[in-house]
């Protein structure tokens, strides 16, 4: 007699701080078979808790084959929120193939009172934000956004990434970090080197907050890159909130 598995078969996309969350819940639940897949863009990458493969599929083609040779019967999207391709590819994909998917997503920031926020579409929009006259510009918005700020080397760039980019402008000084960091630090990090405006994506999430927090507290401007839009998918904010959907799946 053949029995089938009652439990779902999870791959998680990953690459936040939320798939590790719930790569963590998972780890606690050998009873649902799960892998966890990484870009690989990050050199020392944070290892998940489970299964796990490094590198793309090869498009949505290479996604789907995936999904059909590991008889995937869940697929979890935790990918960060810029992350526009492989969302889109797990859209398509799980379209194809006919598996459900779940996007973990935080929630987008929102301003409060005494926030000075510029939303732009994307790096290049941020460079026209910043003007031409010199500037002391923190910019957060990851090495691959970085080659825009080229074109405008006369600000001075407090450039924080987490791996080292390719090309950095004249004028700049490199942090390399992985966050989460605290607001009091972002305050004191900001205030030493007379920072004025802060650069930076709307990724949501509390690890990444304190910079936001700090640029009100000094009252200094921020150039806010909005997210990509994403097509309608169910979506979860929290790792526990994507179990529970996992659970349903079975
Ligand atoms: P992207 O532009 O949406 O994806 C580019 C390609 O990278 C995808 O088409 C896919 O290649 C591959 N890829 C992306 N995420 C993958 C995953 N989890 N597993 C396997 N392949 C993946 O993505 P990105 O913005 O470069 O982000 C890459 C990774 O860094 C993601 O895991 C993301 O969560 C993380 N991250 C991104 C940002 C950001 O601001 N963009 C910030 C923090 C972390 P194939 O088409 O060959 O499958």
């Amino acid at each position: 007699m053949t029995r089938t598995n009652p439990r779902p078969n999870v791959l998680l996309l990953g690459g936040t701080s939320e798939a590790s969350a719930l790569a963590r819940l998972l780890a606690a639940r050998p009873d649902i078979p799960a892998m966890a897949s990484l870009a690989g863009r990050t050199i020392n990458p944070v290892e998940p808790p489970i299964a796990y493969r490094i590198g793309g599929f090869g498009g949505v083609e290479g996604l789907c084959a995936f999904l059909e040779e590991h008889a995937v019967t869940a697929l979890v999207d935790a990918t960060h929120p810029f992350a526009e391709r492989m969302s889109a590819n797990a859209v398509e994909a799980a379209r194809r193939i006919g598996v459900p998917l779940l996007a973990l997503r935080r929630p987008a920031w929102q301003a409060v009172d005494g926030d000075r926020w510029s939303q732009v579409a994307d790096a290049e929009a941020a460079v026209q934000a910043l003007g031409a006259a010199p500037r002391r510009v923190f910019l957060t918005t990851g090495r691959l956004e970085l080659p825009a700020f080229l074109a405008a080397p006369q600000h001075f760039y407090l450039v924080r990434s987490v791996d080292p980019p390719e090309e950095l402008p004249p004028r700049t000084r490199l942090i390399l970090a992985r966050g989460p960091f605290a607001e009091a630090d972002e305050i004191s990090l900001m205030q030493e080197e007379a920072i004025d405006v802060l650069v930076t994506k709307n990724s949501g999430g509390s690890a990444t907050y304190g910079k936001i927090a700090a640029a009100r507290h000094l009252h200094l401007p921020v150039i806010l890159l909005r997210r990509p839009g994403t097509a309608e998918v169910e979506t979860a904010a929290t790792a526990q909130e994507a179990l529970a959907w996992i659970e349903r799946q079975g």
